[in-house]
């Protein structure tokens, strides 16, 4: 069972420092190869730093100094959380690949900033090729004569992309509204333009809402064209203008809504999804009122019956739908969403004059696609990636990865399942185009005679701070990305072979749950509130005898304060660190909340909005969550494996905790 793993030993510095050797090795090799750098730029004009001054008081001091407050950092970090470790099962990290983690030390000697080609000639193309990787990975076109072609970059995280992600929306959706203004304040009307071949002035604002990104495009396109056989630059330059003055950016979102009578634009998202979404819509202004909370499965998956619910609600009231966001792994659950369901309820509303923009949040799953790529880059067959797994991928599973070449755009996590250090997310879009419609430069298709917009499309790209949220931004983060898909390609041979080990991880840890399960049926139901998607499992367990949700949740918490990280504690006294999660009331359905009880034998009554009690211990379900990501966990010490050694430790906990009862059982305990 180890012997397939052996491929694993130089990815890691490794649990025990096993390769620390090498990393010191690669690190002093390259500290000199920068020193030596430096030494040959311009070395005419010799040392400003004479080597006598290091016997200085002053040099001594300071360097004392130095010394002393590393000395400090240094201790305080041990505190820091073992992420390296297969003991480690909290939360979306791990230990970091050594190319990575080399690359990311070793560039930030030379500091590159990814804001523009001026301030990092090298990182910021390596930036621009690591987001066409990950947009091949997902399946999109990105060759340069391709139409649409894709484009991506690196973001600090899946935040920032989510962000970018509604940003890029709302700046499409609502600019041929602007454009039919702007040619209409200056009694311009081309004739036929945009996918129904008519007058721009002919076009509903219904319409104009309901254009696919591609369509608004080719519209804007075809709108320059006209403006440029005008062949007056005058002309066009105040057309240029109104158009930009019209525009919801420029006049703010109150009074575009206002002024075209248009109603808030919705955002749809299954319940389960991350937090950063609802921050987005505080960001953007557009109000959490307008993020749809979609109801989810039995397996906590965006229910498209649900989905279709809330696009006809919307529809019918004439409501513009900005998207429809799927996410590839929940944060909470690992659930993958249908992401080929909601395409083809794109598709099918496309055809009647309905669209919306499709992301993908797969800050956490997006790596995983590397599992289904051949190394020329085809999609593996559902047989091929079932090979040496016993149940993954289940068939929604394997749809919703291959249906990711049709969304809009995509969010990925570098440091999540990228095993790099933070901070990594990346915004992958399919057609590069949508820049235009958010760039800080006059580059628009009308800036005729601009230089900047005359630039093949590639090389624009290259003034990055002006298409992106963020502005300086880690050049070093872009190498770091960069040689670790240089070593491991994003596919089954590279990356995908590491992340096939995760899967089997679970699917072994899945195995092992039932077996205990069976064992411990006596006294405890220890139960999977729903079968992991991917590599993060969720356990639910109840005290047999007792059918108080409220006592469960308090039993499952102080099971949890075992394996917690206590900033009042050593970490060397933890057996394993763990992370929960909670099933919220409201965030799954009557349904599926009595089937997981039921298994439980905890009283479905008990779990409502409100609790009488104060503590508001039953209107959630507490779940403890396990991120099984580190490589090292079906490995162990002399025979055993951690998922052995977990699973005994669990037993262990369990058997203590339910000797506690008055911890648990009565309202009264100590509920930590
Ligand atoms: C982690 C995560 C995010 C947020 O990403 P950060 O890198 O923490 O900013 C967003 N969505 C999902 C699904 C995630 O798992």
């Amino acid at each position: 069972m180890k012997a397939d793993l052996d491929f694993l030993r130089p990815y890691f510095l490794g649990p025990a420092s096993e390769n620390a050797d090498v990393l010191e090795a690669l690190l002093l090799e390259f500290l000199r190869d920068h020193a030596y750098w430096r030494r040959n730029f311009h070395p005419e004009d010799g040392q400003r730093i004479d080597p006598g001054a290091r016997h200085s008081p002053e040099f001594h001091e300071f360097e004392a100094r130095t010394r002393q407050e590393l000395f400090a950092l240094s201790a305080e970090l041990k505190r820091a959380v073992p992420f390296f470790h297969p003991r480690y099962v909290g939360h979306m990290s791990s230990d970091l690949l050594l190319p990575g983690l080399v690359a990311k030390l070793i560039t930030t000697l030379y500091n590159p900033n990814n804001v523009s080609e001026e301030a990092a000639p090298v990182t910021l193309d390596m930036e621009l090729r690591v987001g066409r990787q990950l947009a091949r990975m997902f399946g999109f076109a990105v060759d340069d004569a391709a139409e649409p072609c894709a484009w991506g970059h690196l973001t600090s995280g899946g935040t920032v992309a989510n962000y970018e992600a509604l940003w890029n929306l709302r700046a499409v959706k609502f600019y041929p509204i602007a454009l039919q203004a702007g040619a209409r304040a200056c009694s311009f009307d081309p004739n036929p333009v945009g996918p129904a071949a008519k007058a721009l002035s002919e076009y509903s604002k219904w319409e104009l809402l309901n254009l696919s990104i591609d369509q608004t495009i080719e519209l804007r396109r075809e709108v320059a064209g006209a403006a440029g056989k005008l062949d007056d630059r005058r002309a066009i330059h105040r057309l240029r203008n109104a158009v930009r003055e019209a525009r919801l950016e420029n006049v703010g979102i109150a009074m575009f809504f206002q002024e075209h009578e248009i109603k808030p634009p919705l955002v749809m998202v299954p319940v389960s999804a991350h937090y950063s979404w609802e921050k987005g819509m505080k960001v953007l202004g557009l109000g959490t009122a307008h993020l749809c909370r979609v109801p989810v499965d039995g397996a906590m998956r965006m229910e498209i019956g649900g989905l279709r619910g809330c696009l006809d609600a919307a529809f019918r009231d004439e409501v513009p739908v900005l998207g429809v966001v799927g996410m590839l792994g929940t944060t909470e659950f690992g659930a993958i969403d249908p992401i080929h369901e909601i395409v083809q309820e794109r598709d099918l509303r496309r055809a009647q004059g309905q669209d919306f923009g499709v992301h993908v949040d797969a800050a956490w799953g997006g790596y995983l696609t590397s599992v289904f790529r051949a190394a020329d880059g085809s999609f593996l067959s559902r047989d091929e990636v079932r090979e040496g797994f016993r149940y993954f991928p289940s068939d929604p599973v394997y749809e919703a990865f291959h249906a990711i070449a049709q969304t809009d755009s995509v969010t990925v996590d570098p440091h999540k399942l990228g095993y790099v250090p933070y901070a990594a997310g990346a915004f992958v879009a399919r057609n590069r185009e949508i820049v235009d419609f958010v760039t800080q430069q006059a580059a628009y298709v009308f800036d005729l005679g601009d230089e900047e917009a005359e630039l093949p499309r590639a090389e624009k790209l290259h003034s990055l701070g002006q298409y992106i949220l963020e502005g300086s931004k880690s050049g070093a983060a872009a190498a770091a990305v960069h040689v670790t898909h240089r070593v491991l390609p994003l596919d089954v041979t590279g990356l995908g072979r590491l992340l096939r080990v995760t899967i089997r991880t679970t699917e072994r840890f899945h195995d092992a749950a039932r077996r205990t399960s069976e064992r411990l049926a006596g006294q405890v139901h220890l139960t999977m509130p729903f079968e992991p998607d991917t590599n993060l499992v969720c356990l639910t367990i109840n005290p047999v005898g007792n059918d108080s949700l409220a006592a469960m949740n308090r039993f499952g918490r102080r099971l949890f304060s075992c394996m917690r990280v206590d900033p009042n504690q050593p970490l060397q006294v933890k057996e394993f660190i763990g992370s929960y999660t909670s099933l919220q009331y409201g965030g799954l359905t009557e349904q599926h909340a009595t089937r997981i009880l039921g298994e439980l034998g905890v009283a479905a009554a008990d779990f409502v909005e409100i609790p009488e009690d104060p503590a508001r211990e039953s209107d959630h379900i507490f779940v403890l969550r396990h991120t099984l990501m580190n490589p090292w966990f079906m490995t162990g010490p002399d025979d055993r494996t951690y998922i052995g050694l977990y699973w005994e430790y669990l037993e262990r906990t369990i058997t203590k905790v339910l000797n506690e009862r008055e911890l648990w059982a009565d309202p009264n305990g100590d509920s930590e």
